[in-house]
């Protein structure tokens, strides 16, 4: 028999929703953000790499089709039967007009074999309309809304110049919960400044909002960032887990975290040619496996120290 993992893993929640295998193929529609293009903010967030904003980085050479396409072919060859999840996932997938937001949803939604929509955005870039449009599209097939939240802390948010509030992840959130639809946040552990209290700390606050789905990874120094400069001139302000702290430090997070979040992710990993720190050199399912294992030897579980009436002392 399958041994039950110590945390709600999103796959489990993948099974409740299809009765069969399904895939997230990532698409790079085009978009840009809010906190570059001066809506919002110039500089973009610290830690976001800025080659991504120079003029034709990035840019896709390939339709939305085309990608889907390409995803598609990769998998069918090994899982005929699988459907896919078209993956609104580079920069701010709710950034632009509504109608054109639709058309390219749409074109994802009705390609061969694409079982529903994950779009990946800010908390300040989900206009009412658009909502309404996911509220209805939530009733006939599958949606799922994951914000950017980073921090629950509004000084963190300011010194990695996110240019939003904890307060407005809290409204998309609890706006997009209100319509039935699945939310999930994104989260980064060890922003500078934040204490290892802070860090669990998010995991209590984010426990008491209208939650499906959570999405960790740990802080990562990437070439080319304005974080990239400050590491280099301040480096005693940033603290970089090695590799055994941040696989305590996810099993702590969710012991705290409300039982009923499902786990997307709890690390990331860039190409090693844009990391500069840290480099432990794991692929994203090695770290999983070590945090699994770690939360065997530990005898602990997601949701541990969680009560819906408050939290557990340790
Ligand atoms: S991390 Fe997201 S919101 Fe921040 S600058 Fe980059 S694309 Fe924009």
């Amino acid at each position: 028999m399958k041994e039950q993992k110590p945390y709600r893993d999103f796959s489990e929640f993948l099974l409740q929703k299809f009765s069969y295998k399904v895939q997230k193929i990532s698409i790079n529609a085009g978009f840009t953000c809010p906190n570059r293009d001066g809506s919002k903010g110039r500089g973009g967030c610290t830690y976001c790499n800025n080659q991504s904003f120079s003029p034709g980085y990035g840019k896709p050479t390939k339709t939305i089709s085309e990608q889907l396409a390409d995803g598609i072919e990769f998998f069918s060859h090994k899982y005929p039967e699988m459907k896919y999840l078209a993956y609104f996932q580079s920069y701010t997938n709710t950034y632009d007009s509504v109608e054109k937001l639709i058309a390219m949803y749409e074109e994802a939604l009705a390609y061969p074999n694409v079982a529903g929509l994950v779009v990946s955005t800010r908390p300040d870039c989900m206009p009412n309309e658009l909502l309404d449009y996911f509220e209805e599209l939530n009733k006939k097939t599958f949606v799922l809304l994951e914000y950017g939240v980073e921090s629950t802390l509004n000084k963190t948010l300011e010194r990695v110049n996110r240019q939003h509030t904890f307060e407005e992840s809290i409204e998309a959130i609890r706006k997009t919960a209100e319509k039935e639809i699945p939310v999930g946040a994104h989260l980064i552990l060890g922003l500078p400044s934040e204490t290892d209290d802070d860090i669990l700390g998010h995991a209590q606050k984010l426990s008491e909002l209208p939650l499906t789905t959570v999405k960790l990874h740990q802080l990562q120094i990437i070439r080319g960032t304005a974080m990239a400069k400050e590491y280099a001139l301040l480096p005693e302000s940033f603290y970089i887990f090695e590799l055994e702290e941040y696989i305590d430090l996810c099993v702590d997070f969710a012991e705290q975290l409300n039982p009923n979040f499902y786990i997307e992710r709890f690390a990331s990993q860039s190409p090693k040619s844009l990391l500069i720190a840290p480099n432990w050199g794991l692929k994203n399912y090695e770290l999983t496996e070590k945090v699994v294992k770690r939360f065997r030897e530990r005898n602990t579980w997601q949701g541990k120290l969680f009560a819906s009436d408050g939290f557990k002392s340790v």
